[in-house]
C-alpha cells in the first residue's frame, strides 16, 4: 500500500513538473505553473519520506530544517540583482548532493553491474564538474574572481587531455566496475574539469554557462534516478537537463553566439574585437521638455534594461505608462531576451509591477514599429540598444540582435552618467542627433517625469 502511494505521488509530481514547465512558456500562465511545480516537489518529497528503506528520520529532519532555513533566509535577503549568483551557488549544492549520493551508492554495492556503474559514473562525473563549475561561476559573478576570461598558455591541450582521461577512466569502469581507484580518480578529475571549464569564460557569458550547468545538474539527477531506481528523479532530471540545454541555446541565439564559441571562445578578452571609438558629444535634455514630448506623443515605447533592475524602477515605469495612457498615448514595452542579468529578468520585474502582458513586445515584433514611434524611453539599457552590434562587424557584440530604438523619431536615455553596459563598450546611440540623455537614477527621473507629465 505504501509503495503504491509512493509511486502515485511520483506520478502526480512528474505530471505537475511537466505542466509547470509548459506553463512557463507564457507570462500569463508562468506564476500558476511555478505553483504547480512547487506542489509537485512537495508530493515528491512526501513520497520519498515514506520510503521503507528510511530507518531513522532525525538526520533527515535536521537537514530539512537547516536547508529550509538557509533557503528561506536567502530568498528573502538576496536582492534581485544578485539572483544570478544565488542560482549558481544553488546549482553547486544540488550537483554536490547528486555526486555524494553517487559516491555512497558506489560503495554500498558489494559487486556492481555494468548498467549501475554506468549510471553512477554519469552521476558523479556530471555532479562533480557541475559543483566546481558552479562555484567558479558564483565567485566570478560575486566579484571574488576576475570577471574576464582567465586563460593560460596550453589551456586547451590541458583541457583536452583532461576530457580524454575522464572518458578513458569511465570506459575502464564500465569494463571493470570494481576498479575503485578509477572511480575516485575520475571523481577528482571531474571536480578539476569543472574549474577548468568555467575559468576561461567571462561573466558576460555566465548566464549561458549557468543554464548549461543547470542542464548538467539535471542530467546528473536523472542518472541518479537510474542508479537508485527512482522514477521521479529520472523524469524531473531529464526535464531539467533538456530544458536547461534548450535555454542555453536560445540565449546564445539571442546574443548571436554559438554554444561552442561561448564555451571555448574566451569572449570578452582583449582580442575579441574593436568597439566603436566615439568622439562626439552626448546631448543632455531637460526633464520638463522630455515630459512635454511624452505627453504629446502618439506612441511611446519603453525599453527597460539592467539599470531598471538596479534602480527598482519597474513600479514607477508602470505609473508613467498609465499616466500617458490616460492622455491617449499608445504605450508599449520592448523586452530584449538578454536585457538585465538573467533570462526573463525584465519580464519578472514588469510582471511584479503589474504591467499588462499585452503591452510587452519582443524585439522581432517591436522593431518594425520603430519608425512609427514618437519617443523611445531607454530605462537603464545599454548593450541591448547598441547600434554597433548591427553596424560595426568589428564590435565585440557584432551580430547580437538589438532593439532598434535609433530608428524611432526621438530617443530619451535614462541613466546615471557615462557608465558602460555589461560588455564594457561605448554606445554610439548616445551620440546620435535624435538621442537625448536624461541623467539621474532611473527611479527618481521617472518619478519626476510622472509629476511633470501630469502637469503638462
Ligand atoms: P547593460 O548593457 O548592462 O547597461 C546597463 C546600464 O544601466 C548601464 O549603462 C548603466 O549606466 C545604467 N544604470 C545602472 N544603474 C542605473 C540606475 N540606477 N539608474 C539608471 N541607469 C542605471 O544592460 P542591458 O542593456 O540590459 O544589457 C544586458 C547585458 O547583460 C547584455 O550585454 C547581455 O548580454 C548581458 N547579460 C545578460 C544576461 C541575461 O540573461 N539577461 C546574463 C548575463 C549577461 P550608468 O552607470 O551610466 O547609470
Amino acid at each position: 500500500m505504501t509503495n503504491y502511494f509512493i509511486e502515485l505521488s511520483y506520478l502526480a509530481a512528474s505530471l505537475l513538473f511537466i505542466y509547470g514547465l509548459r506553463s512557463l512558456t507564457h507570462p500569463d500562465t508562468a506564476r500558476r505553473g511555478m505553483h504547480a511545480a512547487e506542489v509537485g516537489m512537495l508530493l515528491a518529497v512526501i513520497g520519498t519520506l515514506l520510503h521503507r528503506e528510511i530507518v531513522r528520520y532525525d538526520w533527515i529532519i535536521a537537514g530539512l530544517l537547516l536547508g529550509g532555513t538557509i533557503g528561506g533566509v536567502l530568498a528573502q535577503k538576496v536582492p534581485m540583482t544578485a539572483l544570478p549568483q544565488l542560482t549558481a551557488i544553488s546549482h553547486a549544492f544540488g550537483a554536490f548532493a547528486a555526486a555524494l549520493v553517487g559516491i555512497v551508492e558506489y560503495h554500498k554495492h558489494g559487486t556492481i553491474g555494468t548498467f549501475t556503474v554506468t549510471a553512477l559514473g554519469f552521476e558523479v562525473l556530471l555532479g562533480a564538474l557541475t559543483t566546481t563549475g558552479s562555484v567558479i561561476a558564483w565567485a566570478k559573478l560575486q566579484d571574488l574572481l576576475p570577471g574576464a576570461p582567465m586563460t593560460f598558455k596550453g589551456q586547451r591541450p590541458f583541457n583536452f587531455a583532461l576530457i580524454t582521461a575522464l572518458l578513458a577512466l569511465f570506459i575502464l569502469l564500465m569494463v571493470n566496475p570494481g576498479a575503485g581507484w578509477a572511480f575516485h580518480l575520475m571523481l577528482a578529475l571531474a571536480f578539476l574539469f569543472g574549474v577548468m571549464l568555467v575559468l576561461p569564460i567571462g561573466t558576460a557569458d555566465m548566464a549561458v554557462v549557468m543554464a548549461l550547468l543547470n542542464s548538467y545538474a539535471g542530467l546528473a539527477a536523472s542518472a541518479m534516478g537510474f542508479a537508485i531506481g527512482n522514477n521521479v528523479l529520472i523524469i524531473a532530471g531529464t526535464l531539467n537537463g533538456f530544458s536547461g540545454f534548450i535555454l542555453s541555446v536560445a540565449m546564445c541565439k539571442a546574443m548571436n553566439r554559438s554554444i561552442t564559441n561561448v564555451l571555448f571562445g574566451a569572449f570578452g578578452s582583449a582580442s575579441s574585437g574593436e568597439a566603436h571609438a566615439e568622439t562626439g558629444v552626448m546631448r543632455e535634455v531637460d526633464l520638463d521638455d522630455t515630459a512635454t514630448q511624452l505627453a504629446y506623443a502618439r506612441q511611446v515605447v519603453f525599453v527597460p534594461g539592467y539599470g531598471m533592475a538596479t534602480a527598482q524602477a519597474q513600479h514607477v515605469v508602470r505609473e508613467l505608462a498609465e499616466t500617458l495612457e490616460q492622455r491617449g498615448v499608445t504605450v508599449k514595452f520592448a523586452v530584449h531576451p538578454v536585457a538585465g542579468r538573467m533570462p526573463g529578468h525584465m519580464n519578472v520585474l514588469l510582471a511584479e509591477a503589474n504591467v499588462p502582458y499585452s503591452q510587452l513586445y519582443e524585439l522581432e515584433q517591436i522593431n518594425p514599429d520603430m519608425p512609427n514611434t514618437d519617443v523611445c524611453v531607454v530605462i537603464g539599457a545599454n548593450d541591448v540598444v547598441n547600434p554597433d552590434a548591427r553596424d560595426n562587424p568589428q564590435s565585440p557584440i557584432a551580430g547580437m540582435p538589438i532593439i532598434e530604438v535609433d530608428k524611432s523619431k526621438s530617443v530619451i536615455v535614462l541613466k546615471r552618467g557615462k557608465g558602460r553596459g555589461f560588455s564594457g563598450i561605448e554606445n554610439p546611440l548616445f551620440f546620435k542627433p535624435n538621442t537625448g540623455m536624461l541623467y539621474g537614477d532611473a527611479k527618481e527621473s521617472l518619478a519626476r517625469l510622472v509629476s511633470a507629465v501630469r502637469e503638462a
